[in-house]
């Protein structure tokens, strides 16, 4: 209704402007190209030369390949209006004779989106002088997404942080990962879900997050101090942002140097806490082991932010010892298939699949997501889970005696598979078998009675049992030579329809025929199947209260990340660890200065 002729200067949104693939620099470009500003002024009602480019700039781009016409790049444009009028003060002529239009925002153009973590952080410690030095000291455990960002934002505020890791830095623990992929070397602290930058690192670097849109200020946070130490600033832009293993390791290792000069100088790897410390209900310190001397020591503390993932079972055993409080939650298991790269992309795009061209073209490699409702014993969802177009299946064991499997992948996403799993979720009823004995930790008994099985199907050494997804399907071993696998320690064929209880295995075979529906090509006979994926998130929840993240049991202790059941990927797990640390450092240092 009307037009936009009383509206106020400022910065104007527009979202969804489509911009046909051939009209397009393609993937990793974020520019105002020709073909963008001909679509927008399109739909202003202007010519091209009367929109500054100065004027404009990219918010968000997306590749969208859903529909059945043709795949386009989508963008979300802002067009500061204030600055375009300035220059071409004619241009106002054209904007006031627009038609309101849906797609067109205005919108307050610096918010807590324009911040950065620094900058938060000294807003937090408001009063205080930027660095100040507290005498407060606080023991930061683990140094995955969580933990790094619990500890950046504490430090930023100018509180006392030590970094305990049992893992090791990124360049040993490289070294450590290689030894276990090319001579099966597990080493039980240093692998691909422990040590610097925890499970997020040998990873597939994707992150995209389900924590709504009410959190959409706080993970740009996280993405631009991503790009401070390093990632590219497309990551801000990119509607399905993604780093890559090679790239994340420079990212970690920038700012592990930034950590050290804002004084976290026990930079402490190869540290494993073993135990917490509690006087008077309270946290005062945590033992150690030093891994390489293997002596033992004592660390005091004010404060602890629990940030041990949730590949760290022994640590919920520990809590439980203490009276610490844990919930059951659901959680989801299954499998990992994988297809050719190439298969995918035709699924996906199908004849403007040949313009991927290995990830060197202008499309993005093709991902896809799939989802089912099944009414089984009871109704249950079966979904793709940490889907890795142009990744690789990697071992995730933390024990010689388990396996299970996750996804990763390089920057360029060039491998030729694409690997997802696919999940079913398990409930409370589901894991009550295992209740006696293991109370609250039964998830984590049933998870570890998969892992065991699966060792053992695959005949050990980590060799994964494999089975092509038509043979699970129809429950025979046709014991022909299976497809190429991604995973580099070796597939053995196995009977995958027995290694899963039964309801989950139904549902799974249920939802495989309308993951077929909504991708073609899917039940394809070079899908092939792995065992297994069980650690899609935590089977349990540390309590904690809302507003502080204090555990409800024991004061001092703050239970963040994945591990503590708050969060679930990279970018929520950085999320939570930073809410976390600016509520304690703003609270610690009141308490100091008061
Ligand atoms: P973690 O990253 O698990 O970090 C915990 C840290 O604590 C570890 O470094 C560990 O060594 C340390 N620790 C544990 N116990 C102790 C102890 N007793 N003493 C000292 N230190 C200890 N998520 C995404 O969003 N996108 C992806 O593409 C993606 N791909 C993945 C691929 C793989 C192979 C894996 C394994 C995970 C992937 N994830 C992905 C999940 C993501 O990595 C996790 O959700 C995230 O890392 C959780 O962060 P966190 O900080 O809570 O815990």
């Amino acid at each position: 209704t009307g037009s936009v002729k009383n509206s106020k200067l400022g910065v104007w949104r527009f979202s969804r402007l489509e911009v046909a693939v051939e009209n397009d620099p393609g993937k990793d470009c974020y520019d105002i190209s020709p073909g963008l500003l001909q679509v927008l002024s399109k739909r202003i009602g202007c010519k091209s030369a009367h929109l500054s480019r100065d004027a404009l700039s990219v918010v968000r781009k997306s590749f969208d390949a859903r529909r059945v016409i043709e795949p386009r790049f989508v963008y979300t444009v802002d067009l500061n209006v204030t600055r375009l009028v300035s220059e071409q003060p004619r241009s106002w002529s054209f904007l006031s004779r627009m038609k309101q239009d849906p797609g067109v925002v205005e919108f307050l153009k610096r918010g807590a989106a324009a911040m950065d973590l620094v900058e938060m952080a000294q807003l937090g410690g408001k009063g205080f002088p930027s660095h100040h030095s507290s005498k407060t000291r606080v023991l930061v455990v683990g140094s995955g997404p969580a933990g790094l960002f619990a500890a950046l934002a504490l430090a930023e505020m100018g509180v006392q942080v030590t970094l305990v890791e049992r893992g090791y830095p990124v360049e040993t623990r490289g070294r450590h990962i290689g030894s276990l992929m090319v001579r099966r070397i597990l080493k039980e602290d240093s692998n691909f879900c422990y040590g610097e930058g925890g499970a997020g690192t040998w990873s597939d670097g994707k992150l995209t997050t389900r924590i709504g849109k009410n959190s959409e200020d706080v993970q740009t946070v996280v993405l631009k101090t991503l790009v401070r130490f390093g990632a590219s600033d497309g990551i801000l832009v990119e509607g399905k942002p993604h780093i890559g293993t090679d790239k994340l390791v420079h990212i970690l290792r920038g700012l592990r140097n930034h950590l050290k000069t804002l004084g976290v100088s026990l930079l402490m790897f190869g540290t494993r806490m073993e135990d917490i410390v509690i006087r008077n209900g309270r946290v005062s310190g945590i033992q150690v082991t030093d891994l390489e001397k293997t002596t033992t020591a004592t660390l005091s503390c004010d404060a602890l932010v629990l940030a041990v993932g949730h590949s760290a079972r022994n640590t919920y055993e520990m809590l439980l010892s203490h009276g610490v409080l844990l919930s059951a939650k659901d959680f989801a298991v299954g499998l990992r298939v994988e297809h050719p790269q190439e298969l995918v992309n035709q699924m996906r795009y199908r004849a403007w699949a040949s313009q991927v061209q290995s990830g060197k073209g202008k499309v993005p490699v093709a991902d896809y997501k799939v989802a089912a409702s099944i009414n089984s014993d009871e109704l249950r969802s079966c979904y793709s889970f940490c889907m890795c177009p142009g990744g690789q299946i990697v071992p995730t064991s933390t024990d010689p005696l388990h396996l299970c499997i996750n996804g990763m992948s390089f920057s360029k996403r060039a491998s030729k598979w694409a690997n997802a799993a696919l999940v079913v979720n398990v409930t409370s009823k589901d894991v009550e078998p295992f209740r006696d004995g293991h109370g609250s930790l039964a998830g984590v008994a049933f998870q570890r009675a998969i892992e065991r099985d699966a060792a053992l199907l695959g005949g050990g050494d980590f060799v994964v049992p494999a089975q092509t997804l038509k043979d699970f399907l129809d429950d025979k071993i046709a014991g022909n030579e299976l497809p190429t696998s991604s995973y580099r320690l070796g597939v053995r064929e196995a009977p995958l329809h027995e290694l899963l209880p039964g309801y989950l295995t139904a549902v799974l075979k249920n939802a495989t025929e309308k993951f077929n529906q909504q991708l073609h090509g899917f039940i394809d006979s070079r899908a092939l199947l792995h065992g297994v994926e069980t650690r899609t998130s935590s089977p349990v929840r540390i309590e904690r209260h809302a507003e502080t993240c204090e555990s409800v049991s024991i004061q001092g202790l703050y239970p963040v990340g994945e591990g503590a059941g708050y969060a679930g990927g990279i970018v929520s797990a950085a999320v939570d660890g930073m809410k976390a640390g600016l509520s304690l450092g703003r609270r610690l240092l009141e308490t100091t200065v008061g």
